[in-house]
């Protein structure tokens, strides 16, 4: 799942390509019954609402909060898009079949047109003929629009963590969220938006790895200096991720449809069995499975609190 650095990308490739364009169509074939009565765009009768308000309007800024993309528009409204596990975003000309009732990259070569950027389910054409499609494997992603002076209503807004990037997330803030789960284990705890926003499984395992704290510590437990160590981590790890144009271990693409490079920098997701890069250590890269979610460390230096 796209987790803060891959968001970030998307974010700033949004505000490069699309600031200052109309939309002045949007397409999708996102429908299940499922959602019938849910206040998203795979709802029908949601979707022709979500039309109605945003044809027309001009993209003024892209934003980020937590793991969500959220697009301001001109008449105060704004579009959340939250990727889940295999929604991203792309930029670039497309036309529309109408045997296949599918749009594909109107280039037959290049970044578009990778199998991972074919599953095209929505689809905003710009007021400079370019289109900004939305592939999702997997079709699990949330799209749905507010009025942009309620955001800090907005449920999916409203109960995240503070952003561990900005000026506000001192060494102080990390340890005051983290120990609202003093008796979690610290893997799950950093990846509760609820406690800090964006972080997920992939920069949870390399952060606790470099901060050589093992992922089932009882956050309580923690010392004050590892926890330091931690802060430092945190920052470092989402930093470069951000740096590295994001993950592209799975699916995620940026918005010209390229991958990012960090999981070339890897030293514990889905590194099991391999031996620990960190100089020194002779241990072993371990995978264990907690709350339904695998986690990766290193069995010597990472100590378990
Ligand atoms: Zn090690």
């Amino acid at each position: 799942m796209p987790e803060l650095p891959e968001v970030e990308t998307t974010v700033a490739g949004l505000n490069a390509e699309v600031r200052g364009k109309r939309i002045v169509a949007v397409w999708t074939d996102y429908r299940s019954s499922f959602h019938a009565t849910k206040e998203n765009i795979k709802n029908p009768y949601y979707f022709a609402k979500f039309k109605q308000v945003i044809v027309g309007a001009k993209i003024l800024e892209t934003k980020r909060r937590g793991k969500n993309i959220l697009i301001n528009l001109d008449n105060g409204h704004t579009i959340l898009i939250h990727m889940k596990m295999t929604g991203h975003l792309l930029i670039g000309q497309y036309t529309f079949n109408r045997t296949t009732n599918t749009w594909y990259p109107t280039v037959a070569h290049g970044p578009l047109t990778d199998p991972f950027n074919r599953f095209v389910h929505l689809v905003f054409t710009l007021s400079n003929t370019k289109r900004l499609a939305f592939s999702d494997l997997r079709k699990f992603a949330t799209v749905y629009f507010f009025k942009t002076k309620n955001a800090s209503n907005i449920n999916d807004l409203k109960r995240l963590g503070p952003d561990p990037l900005t000026k506000e997330f001192t060494f102080a803030k990390m340890q005051e969220r983290l120990l609202r789960r003093a008796n979690g284990k610290i893997k799950q705890v950093l990846m509760n938006q609820e406690i800090i926003a964006g972080i997920g499984n992939i920069y949870s395992d390399e952060m606790l790895w470099r901060a050589s704290i093992h992922p089932l510590s009882m956050v309580k437990k923690i010392p004050p200096r590892a926890l330091r160590k931690l802060y430092a981590a945190m920052r470092e790890v989402l930093r470069k991720g951000i740096d590295f144009g994001g993950d592209s271990d799975s699916d995620y693409r940026n918005i010209h449809g390229e991958r990012g490079n960090f999981q070339s920098k890897h030293n514990a997701y889905r590194r099991t069995s391999k031996p620990c890069s960190r100089r020194g250590c002779t241990g072993t890269i371990r995978r264990i499975v907690i709350g339904g979610r695998s986690a990766h460390f290193c069995d010597q230096h990472q100590t378990h609190y």
